[in-house]
């Protein structure tokens, strides 16, 4: 039986991935070992299902014994891990969440809704590193992915409206306290309703600015404001997060290298908690029917989910807050621009845990498990 190895499993992204795995089942057909790099030989928390003593996640000769090694952990694990396992002669599937081989020659980076044929000829001909991608790039193209594998798009900005937990789980926990600390140094001002709401506004912008305000993992404070900077610069003027957009998306549909098409825009974070927005604008190569595009995109996948452009749709299925914790993408506010009727604008919201992360792992491991127990 096939022996899979899982590192990183008890972080964010790792434990969204167990909990899809217990929901859907996956947990047979293989047998599981578990690693840590922090807990090696203790028993693991409870996860739902049962598991031996971890193993010490840097034992490469425990790691060589695995057919699949599906880890969560982060980018230098890999960067320690991985060569040297390869050295060693280990010639598995290697399935990681982290961005650091994303971009290498023998990587694939998967999305299977989107790029099955790219992942099938890519097992087929030997490579075995197969990578998740940006969670934005994800979420984007399980959105309009049909589009541009249609060769329909001639170029796309897109304007994101990034989570907390893409930048992890202690900023997840910072955002919190912020709102937490503006609430507790407001409350009696906000219940008070002959307080006027200049004089509170002020107050808020004063508890933000204040020396004593928590914020030590993002670059400035979030609840109530707005960060349009995420990740490192480059020397393009834009930020890595914003460079992702064009060379990870142009990489998953394997464009020819000669022609990828443009993607670009500007990558803000903002006060939500596990889901990632972003606003399209989308230059057509074709004058196409907006019924036709509606329809294309429907048909692309059975997660996307195409909102009307009305207020009250808008409202209760396009938000952050209701897309959070689901599979559905939902994509909306579709319309042409006033520009031209080449021009495309949408609005699209995903949970960046699951699309943009976990559930692109989860497939391709179960992908791979059936593939090997076939052959
Ligand atoms: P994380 O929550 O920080 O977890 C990483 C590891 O930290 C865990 O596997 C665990 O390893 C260790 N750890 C130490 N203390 C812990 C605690 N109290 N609770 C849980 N784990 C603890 O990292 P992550 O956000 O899941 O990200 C993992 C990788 O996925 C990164 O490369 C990231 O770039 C990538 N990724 C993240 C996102 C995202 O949205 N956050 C999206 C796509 C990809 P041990 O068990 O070995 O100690």
């Amino acid at each position: 039986m096939l022996k899979t190895g899982f590192v990183g499993w008890r972080g964010m992204v790792g434990s969204v991935l167990m909990n899809r795995m217990i929901e859907e089942n996956d947990f047979c057909g293989f047998e599981p070992l578990f690693f840590t790099t922090s807990q090696a030989g203790q028993k693991c928390s409870d996860i739902g299902i049962d598991i031996p003593v971890l193993q010490d996640a840097y034992d490469i000769s425990k790691l060589c014994q695995m057919d699949i090694i599906v880890t969560c952990q982060g980018s230098s694990y890999t960067e320690k891990v991985l060569p040297d396992l390869r050295k060693c002669g280990w010639n598995g599937f290697w399935i990681d969440a982290a961005s650091k081989m994303r971009m290498d020659k023998d990587s694939i980076i998967v999305l299977d809704p989107v790029n099955s044929e790219v992942i099938d000829n890519a097992i087929s001909s030997g490579i075995k590193n197969f990578i998740g991608g940006n969670c934005t790039v994800s979420l984007m193209l399980m959105a309009v992915g049909i589009l541009l594998k249609k060769g329909l798009v001639d170029w796309i900005t897109t304007m994101t409206y990034q989570s907390a937990s893409g930048a992890g789980a202690k900023n997840m926990r910072e955002l919190l306290s912020q709102m937490n600390c503006i609430g507790e140094k407001l409350k009696n001002l906000v219940d008070d309703p002959q307080v006027p709401i200049l004089a509170i506004d002020k107050k808020v912008t004063q508890t933000i600015l204040s020396s004593t305000f928590p914020v030590k993992n993002f670059p400035a404070p979030l609840a109530g404001s707005a960060i349009p900077f995420i990740d490192k610069l480059m020397d393009s003027g834009q930020t890595r997060e914003e460079w992702k957009g064009c060379a990870e998306t142009n990489k998953i549909l394997q464009t020819t290298t000669d022609k990828p098409v443009p993607i670009d825009g500007i990558c803000v974070r903002i006060g939500a908690m596990r889901c990632h927005s972003q606003a399209l604008t989308i230059k057509l190569n074709e004058n196409i029917d907006l019924d036709e595009i509606c329809q294309m995109i429907e048909e692309s996948n059975k997660w996307v989910k195409i909102i009307p452009n009305t207020p009250d749709d808008t409202a209760k299925y396009l938000t952050p807050a209701a897309v959070a914790g689901n599979l559905n993408i939902a994509l909306g506010r579709i319309r042409k621009l006033n520009i031209g009727p080449k021009y495309l604008s949408a609005f699209t919201v995903g949970d960046q845990l699951l699309w943009g992360a976990a559930e692109p792992i989860r497939r391709i491991f179960k992908i791979i498990v059936l593939k090997q127990t076939i052959s």
